[in-house]
């Protein structure tokens, strides 16, 4: 069989959705996109692009609207929640661009995902339509709609996040509480005047709490999230509005910078930070897992976005190389992107301890590795191109 003999469905229309919905069209695979919200609508405000991502979007043809809507971070700054000592001070911009062929972006999602939307071939997006059960059979994997309708595909990708439904076909298992809220929003540019000269992504540690703001919007407005521990809050509902003099009264103490950061804020929105132990499978024999539903994780590294585009390439590329052995294909897509995302899914896990050290031995141990990790160098395993996105232009 030639790959446009392939039927394929993706359920979920996030990054990882769109992304390998937008490979697979491009290489004539019939590609029916089933996404539960009835409207494409971003959730939360700022993302974190690394360079890893930023190239798979670029190789895609996504680079001139990033460049308008998107910051590109001159540096990533960590400091110290009280006094604002600099912890370190990561150069990123045109070094960057120079080292791993990408810029480090800072982008609201509606725009990221607006540029994506935009690359989709035409074809068939169903929107309102959750996907609320698979079937799989030798040949083929009904999908099963909540009114009792369904419908078949040769292969069902679950793009469908940390909360997947699909994710129930390859794995038994649920997603975990991280113990952590996040309170997100977004400020006008005002609140950090030094973004104007300096945009960048600004890190400030403390104990059981950090927060994380940057330009977004070309540099219009400010996205924060203020991430504190809250171990008793896992049965909360996974996001709502919540009160910002609570929020600020949290940080008491903290820098003024950072008050100032939060106190702008007209609104906020608490969502519970949840990820999932790592599986050994991504797929079964007709079902693969991308983006978050294959390995979500706590957001502390600033990668499930660029993961995602790392899994669309690798899927899309694993499916159209065999069209007529669609097990291979996914054992293959499996076996190239499992040991990467488990290292970037434990670093992430990492970070939740390490970020949050109270005031002792091991925070000073960790602020002497923050200071003498201070080069891109470092980042060489992070931002490195894990999957030869090269072959992605050949496919356009
Ligand atoms: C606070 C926070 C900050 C973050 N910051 C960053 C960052 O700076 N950089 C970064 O790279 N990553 C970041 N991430 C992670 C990033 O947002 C995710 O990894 C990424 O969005 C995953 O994309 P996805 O397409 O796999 O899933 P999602 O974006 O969750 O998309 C899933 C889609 O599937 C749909 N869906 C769900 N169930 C069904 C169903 N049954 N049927 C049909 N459709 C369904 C949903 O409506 C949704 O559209 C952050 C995450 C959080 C929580």
């Amino acid at each position: 069989m030639r790959a446009d003999g392939l039927r394929v469905a993706v359920v979920g229309a996030g990054v990882s959705g769109l992304a390998v919905a937008i490979l697979l069209r491009r290489r004539g695979v019939r590609c029916d996109v089933y996404e539960k919200s009835q409207a494409l609508s971003a959730i939360g405000a700022g993302i974190q692009l690394s360079p890893n991502g930023a190239r798979i979007l670029h190789d895609l043809g996504a680079e001139p609207s990033m460049r308008r809507k998107a910051i590109t971070a001159g540096a990533i700054e960590t400091r110290r929640w009280d006094d604002g000592t600099l912890l370190s001070r990561v150069p990123h911009g045109a070094l960057c661009e120079d080292r791993f062929g990408a810029p480090y972006y800072l982008v609201h999602r509606a725009d990221l995902q607006a540029c994506l939307v935009d690359l989709l071939p035409p074809g068939r997006m169903h929107l309102g339509q959750a996907v609320s059960r698979v079937v799989e059979y030798d040949d083929r994997v009904e999908l099963c709609f909540p009114d009792g309708g369904s419908t078949t595909a040769d292969v069902v990708i679950g793009a469908d996040g940390v909360h997947s439904v699909l994710r129930g076909a390859v794995v038994d298992d649920r997603p975990l509480f991280a113990g952590y809220s996040v309170y997100r929003g977004l400020v006008p540019a005002s609140a950090v005047p030094s973004f104007a000269d300096d945009p960048r992504v600004m890190f400030w540690l403390g104990p059981g709490r950090h927060v994380t703001y940057y330009p977004v919007s070309s540099g219009r407005t400010i996205h924060f999230s203020a991430v504190s521990a809250d171990p008793a809050d896992a049965d909360a509902p996974r996001s709502s509005p919540a009160g910002c003099a609570d929020l600020v009264a949290g940080f008491d103490g903290w820098h003024e910078e950072v008050t100032q950061v939060l106190g702008s804020a007209a609104s906020v929105t608490r969502w519970g930070l949840f990820d999932r132990n790592l599986s050994a499978r991504y797929r079964t024999r007709r079902v693969a897992l991308v983006g978050d539903a294959a390995h979500p994780m706590l957001p502390f590294l600033s990668q499930g976005a660029s993961q995602a585009l790392e899994d669309a390439v690798v899927l899309a590329d694993c499916l159209t190389a065999s069209p007529d052995d669609v097990p291979s294909g996914l054992r293959r897509y499996e076996a190239l992107r499992r040991p990467r995302t488990a290292q970037v899914h434990g670093r992430s896990r990492m970070r939740a301890e390490t970020f949050h050290f109270s005031d002792g031995p091991l925070q000073r141990a960790r602020d002497a590795d923050l200071a003498d990790g201070a080069d891109l160098a470092h980042l060489d395993w992070l931002y490195g191109d894990a999957v030869g996105t090269g072959r992605v232009l050949a496919a356009r």
